[in-house]
């Protein structure tokens, strides 16, 4: 690791999962234009946002993180973020209403036109192996588009900034009525459905308070030459000031690398996903590298095991991190573990029971260790999407052909969303 932290010292070590850019003095152009753009964010909100992850991470909050895997350009709609806001919102509400605990809300949203892959390349039918989709910001989904565009990465600081000008608007506009909604009306063939309609009724009489509306952005910070442009130095300290929340893939956690350089530095709350690879002393290590003043709140562990796998790994990393002595927030992602291919058409999917699953051991296994699960991070959209089988609506595997839209993993619909919000918040320790 270089002695000195700097925005750019992670430009020295080996990257992972980065887009090169083929003609440097365009990308150096529009990365000097990025550099000097307004942040998107204030370094006042992320504060907040690490305070209120403090709380959840001592079990006096619950997270509720959510949104698509990849946004793309072409959903920057007012009435596509509108829906997604108000299904992040309202699974935060169920929760709350339900469990009785505040709930904080952070979306995938604003930002997450990024993705690491496993694979750079892919064979399609017509074109042979092509670079892989790498998200909106770096090239299109397009087969015929696949080349690495630095000018994309200014479309996608357009359109954050849109979507979060958008956002913020309908936050503080007051009318909010539409967002006490809860629609339950898929839900009939489940045994609760009428303690979720009496939810239902319960919430839509509450009224709104301020913090029910208060939302925070994420996204996964892969393309490190961006996130430095939009990193800016306040006062001592430097901020990446595009998103309140940035986190570090799966894929892009090692100890070594350009990825933990970059983040160990920003003051912003971070996030580092942990799958089935992560060892016990490469946890203690990281997470002593990425929080060394031990600040609550700075540092949120997002485990990603999949449905049967936590008990071989979860308690591990919960005693490696005991024994760091480092505070962290842990939070249960309950889809990324969890893919899986439908037989009968080969759509990437995943089956609402292996999340709610997945979920219930994870809470279970921190019970036991006697740590605190501080929240869950999900795959969803508010539309009517056809991506994952399952849940009371009945959504079957021959179904998933009839609205699958995600370009990359598939996500909750919306009534699959609000079921899994019932269910985690009725089996949420009192
Ligand atoms: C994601 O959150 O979309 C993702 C790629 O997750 P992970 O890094 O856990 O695979
Ligand atoms: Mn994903």
């Amino acid at each position: 690791m270089p002695e000195a932290w700097s925005p750019s010292s992670w430009r020295s070590l080996p990257k992972h999962q980065m887009a090169e850019w083929e003609d440097k003095v365009l990308a150096d152009k529009v990365l000097g234009k990025l550099g000097k753009l307004p942040p998107l964010v204030q370094p006042k909100e992320c504060e907040r946002l690490k305070a209120l992850m403090a709380e959840a991470g001592r079990g006096e909050r619950f997270i509720v993180q959510g949104g698509d895997c990849a946004e793309r350009f072409l959903d920057c709609e007012g009435e596509r973020l509108e829906t997604q806001l108000k299904l992040i919102l309202q699974m935060g509400m169920i929760v709350e209403h339900i469990s009785g605990k505040p709930t904080l809300k952070i979306c995938r949203i604003a930002g997450q036109y990024g993705k690491p892959r496993s694979k750079p390349t892919e064979t399609v039918e017509g074109f042979g192996e092509i670079m892989s989709f790498k998200g909106d910001n770096i090239n299109g989904f397009d087969p015929k588009n696949r080349k690495w565009d630095p000018e994309r990465l200014l479309l996608g600081y357009w359109h954050s900034a849109a979507a979060l000008n958008f956002l913020r608007g309908y936050c503080t506009s007051g009318e909010h009525l539409p967002l006490q909604t809860v629609g339950v009306a898929d839900l009939k063939s489940s045994e609760h459905y009428e303690s979720y309609s009496e939810d239902a009724r319960a919430i839509f009489g509450k009224a709104i308070v301020p913090e029910t509306v208060e939302f925070f952005t994420s996204h996964e910070a892969m393309q490190l030459d961006l996130e430095e442009a939009l990193t800016r130095p306040v006062g001592t300290k430097f901020y990446n000031l595009s998103a309140h929340l940035v986190w570090i893939g799966d894929r892009t956690r090692q100890l070594d690398c350009a990825h933990i350089e970059y983040f160990r530095g920003i003051t912003n709350p971070i996030g580092v996903k942990v799958g089935p690879s992560m060892k016990n002393d490469e946890l203690k290590e990281l997470v002593q590298a990425l929080n060394p003043n031990k600040e609550e709140g700075r540092l949120m562990l997002i485990t990603r095991y999949g449905a049967g796998k936590a008990e071989a790994m979860l308690p591990g990393h919960i005693q490696a991190v005991k024994e760091s002595g480092i505070p962290v927030t842990w939070q249960c992602d309950a889809v990324h573990g969890n893919g899986i291919v439908a037989k009968s058409n080969k759509l990437k999917t995943r089956l609402v029971n292996d999340i709610m699953t997945e979920i219930l051991e994870v809470m279970a296994i921190h019970k036991k260790c006697g740590s605190i699960l501080g929240g869950i991070h999900l795959e969803v959209s508010g539309c009517d999407v056809t991506e994952v089988v399952g849940g009371s609506a009945g959504l079957t595997e021959e179904m998933l052909t009839k609205n699958y839209e995600t370009y990359c993993d598939p996500r909750m619909n919306y009534s699959q969303s609000i079921e899994v919000a019932f269910r985690v918040a009725n089996e949420m320790p009192s």
